[in-house]
């Protein structure tokens, strides 16, 4: 099947590096990412991911006790870098080549995100990882996904999530709960889906920026999300 799309941004929590229950960081459940990630770069889509600190600093939680909400969340940014450094080594362990562009500059790890940069790397067919989330304090890496995918000119934003997509309500708690197929931008604000935050949804809305929200766990979901398939929840302007 001829694939859908030609540039796409994935979006993975910091829960996506560390085994479920736990904080850190964990190769296994980096390397199933970097498996799923090489997949859709061997068929010719170039793709950019952009990667939470959850797993290690989420601002909300670490700010208190002294520590100001903007210093949480700069640590917060931090803890993405790690997370992309190592999504980094195991990518290029199994031989695909990487750059990691940050918003919060280290240059002695990563190269300052640019744009212009980041689009040659990716036409130049390398998976680049944006670490450092928007570079701002009080954002999340769910807004700097939707950012980043506007400004390079994505054609989607792939959500993963541990779920396989949105529902109406906690699946685990609801067993009537039901999966929604398709939901518009507007549906997802005005009913609370807490698929991603306002902030996120609202930049997509304005720039009909489609979203995909998808279990990357399932059996070769990555691949089989960017090939059209019918999985997720896809979230349109109508
Ligand atoms: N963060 C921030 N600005 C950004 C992106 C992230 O301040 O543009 C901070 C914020 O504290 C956040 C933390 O980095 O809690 C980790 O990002 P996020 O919570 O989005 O990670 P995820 O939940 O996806 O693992």
């Amino acid at each position: 099947m001829p694939s859908t799309y030609r540039r796409v941004v994935l979006k993975i929590s910091g829960d996506g590096f560390s085994r479920e229950m736990t904080s850190g960081i964990d190769t296994a459940e980096i390397l199933s990412v970097a498996e799923q990630a090489k997949a859709v770069a061997a068929l010719g889509i170039e793709l950019a991911i952009v990667v939470g600190g959850g797993n290690i600093v989420r601002g909300a939680q670490v700010e208190g006790g002294g520590i100001r909400r903007a210093t949480a969340d700069y640590m917060g940014m931090l803890a993405t870098l790690i997370n992309g450094l190592a999504l980094q080594d195991v990518l290029e362990s199994i031989g695909v080549e990487t750059r990691v562009l940050t918003a919060i500059t280290t240059e002695q790890v990563a190269e300052p995100f640019i744009r212009r940069r980041a689009t040659r790397h990716l036409e130049k067919k390398r998976v680049v990882i944006l670490a450092g989330g928007t570079g701002n304090p009080y954002f999340t890496t769910d807004t700097t996904a939707a950012l980043r995918a506007v400004e390079i000119g994505a054609d989607i934003l792939l959500k993963a999530t541990k779920v396989d997509g949105v529902y109406s309500a906690d699946p685990q708690k609801d067993p009537s709960a039901k999966r929604f197929k398709k939901l518009t931008y507007l549906e997802v604000l005005n009913q609370q889906l807490g698929v991603m935050d306002y902030t996120a949804i609202s930049l997509c809305m304005v720039h009909r920026l489609p979203i995909l929200v998808f279990n990357l766990k399932g059996e070769r979901a990555f691949e089989r999300a960017v090939q059209g398939e019918d999985i997720g929840t896809l979230i349109v302007p109508e």
